[in-house]
């Protein structure tokens, strides 16, 4: 799965939620988050984010963020 991260907040670009094709991107209280088991892992949005806030959960660091992207995209 892909993760937002922190680097996200405050950030007004939803480009990354046009690009998604399973439309899996949810608003949380500051940022965006993607749902991690409704991500397919096409990497699309990735370079959309002009934020870079938008990490494959393999990368280091990222990991630590799935449980709180799942939290807030459960929220719906
Ligand atoms: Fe959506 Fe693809 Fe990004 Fe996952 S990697 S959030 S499916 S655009």
């Amino acid at each position: 799965t892909y993760i937002v991260n922190d680097a996200c907040i405050a950030c007004k670009y939803t480009d990354c939620v046009e690009v998604c094709p399973v439309d899996c991107f949810y608003e949380g209280e500051n940022m965006l988050v993607i749902h991690p088991d409704e991500c397919i892992d096409c990497g699309v949005c990735e370079p959309e984010c002009p934020a870079e806030a938008i990490k494959p959960d393999t990368e280091p660091g990222a990991e630590e963020w799935v449980d709180f992207n799942r939290k807030y995209a459960e929220k719906w």
